[in-house]
């Protein structure tokens, strides 16, 4: 008998034990506040589903609703007002900094909010007159929506792992980002890419559990694990994306980027699209005459570009004049140029007179063939003089467009997705993968 309650208050014990363990644990977990979708308009009605109902709270009071479906309506900046699904009118909610909603099995339900769902809970949030809803969920369950949206699902378990741990460490490193805005991260490429629970896949969830805790440091702090889609072969040193120095964040070079998908591009632009970019940039030109690359980095991406325009001579980064025509076509500042001319602008019928035979502008140089032979020149406008010193003919170098011709996908700084998916084929373990595009890091919990 006496041995059976020694049992019995032994596993009492172990079982609160176990609880006050675990609730400390539970109090050791990192939330995070991720921006759900644009901004919602005064007026406008968010739609909520869930399989348990809802449970709202506003700080003041908290009101529980067995309905499955609601309909929020933005009322004013004072209060919010519920709706059923047949419109009757459930309650009027008080606008609080605190305003809520979870669902009633809070931690086994997701909320799906006009048809996507999401872990955690949903706040509604107004700051400065705009309104936004925010997703208030734990760290780890954030990245479950975050690694398939970044990295193909269907890529080794390494490299799922080796982006489940960078995206782990950019979001711990960048909580406060958008933190006057009252919230830690945007659910955009501006931060990473959040799907919620509707993006989740298996063996992404898996690549977050297996790595769970696991950050890269740098000197004892968590590092900005930057990544980009792929490198084109070498990736970027910060400082020439960002103009700040990162000792972890250096070029290296990236044969596993070289057959990524978006490893080769190109892309054409006419004279006066470039122009209409230009100017909606408030870079105001008249005639644009010509655009060459005046250096490159260590990884042979563009750093200054000269664009020649009949008035002005304008330098921009590589980066800017690619933010300019457009991030999601103009891929990486790894890049040539390539330009075809207008020969419509040549006064053909005086050729002769000068003992020209022909002039060829068709490769980007102009070449004049006369009769002694070839002269190259690379000028915007040539003037060939008569025996009289008048000008005669006036070849007018027109670029007519100009084609850009690139590698890469992506800032080109820290991990290359793509790299890092080949490293894994290649049998690369996922700490070999950080090491490789983080230079010096640690890896640990
Ligand atoms: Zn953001």
């Amino acid at each position: 008998m006496k041995l059976k309650y020694i049992r019995l208050f032994t596993v009492c014990i172990l079982f609160a034990l176990f609880f006050i363990n675990t609730e400390s644990l539970a109090e050791n977990e990192q939330y995070i506040d991720v921006k759900i979708g644009d901004n919602i308009a005064l007026n406008s009605t968010i739609s909520i589903s869930s399989t348990s109902g809802f449970v709202i709270n506003n700080s003041i009071n908290s009101y529980t609703s067995n309905e499955k479906a609601l309909n929020i309506s933005l009322i004013s900046p004072e209060y919010y007002s519920i709706f059923d699904l047949n419109n009757n009118k459930i309650s009027d909610i008080k606008y609080t900094d605190n305003f809520e909603i979870t669902t009633i099995d809070k931690g086994t339900d997701v909320i799906s909010i006009n048809n996507k769902s999401y872990r955690g809970s949903i706040k509604i949030i107004m700051n400065n007159n705009s309104y936004y809803i925010v997703n208030h969920l734990l760290l780890e369950e954030y990245l479950y929506g975050v690694v398939p949206r970044e990295i193909p699902s269907s890529s080794p378990i390494e490299a799922l792992k080796a982006q489940a741990i960078a995206a782990r460490s950019y979001a711990l490193n960048n909580l406060s980002r958008h933190i006057k805005d009252g919230y830690n991260l945007c659910d955009s490429t501006h931060c990473q890419v959040y799907g919620g629970y509707s993006a989740e896949k298996e063996n992404t969830n898996i690549a977050v559990n297996v790595t769970k805790g696991i950050v890269l440091k740098y000197n004892d702090k968590i590092i900005d694990a930057v990544f980009h889609s792929s490198s084109g072969g070498y990736t970027e040193s910060s400082e020439n994306v960002w103009g700040n120095k990162t000792p972890y964040l250096v070029a290296v070079k990236d044969p596993f980027s070289l057959n990524a998908p978006n490893s080769n591009w190109n892309i054409t632009f006419t004279n006066s699209v470039i122009v209409n970019n230009l100017r909606k940039d408030n870079i105001n030109i008249q005639d644009l005459i010509d655009i060459q690359v005046l250096d490159r980095t260590e990884s042979g991406r563009v750093k200054t570009i000269k664009v020649i325009a009949s008035d002005k001579t304008v330098l921009l980064s590589g980066d800017k004049f690619r933010s300019i025509m457009g991030n999601s076509n103009f891929k990486s500042t790894l890049f040539s140029i390539e330009k075809k001319y207008d020969t419509s602008r040549i006064l053909k019928s005086s050729l002769s007179k000068n003992g020209i035979e022909e002039i060829d502008i068709s490769s980007g140089t102009v070449s004049i063939i006369t009769k002694d032979g070839i002269k190259s020149v690379d000028n915007s406008s040539i003037n060939i003089l008569d025996d009289k010193g008048q000008s005669d003919i006036n070849i007018d170098t027109h670029v007519a467009s100009f084609s850009f011709v690139g590698k890469g996908y992506g800032h080109g700084v820290g991990m290359s997705q793509y790299g890092a998916i080949e490293m894994a084929k290649e049998g690369y373990s996922f700490d070999q993968i950080l090491q490789f595009y983080y230079k010096d890091i640690n890896i640990m919990q």
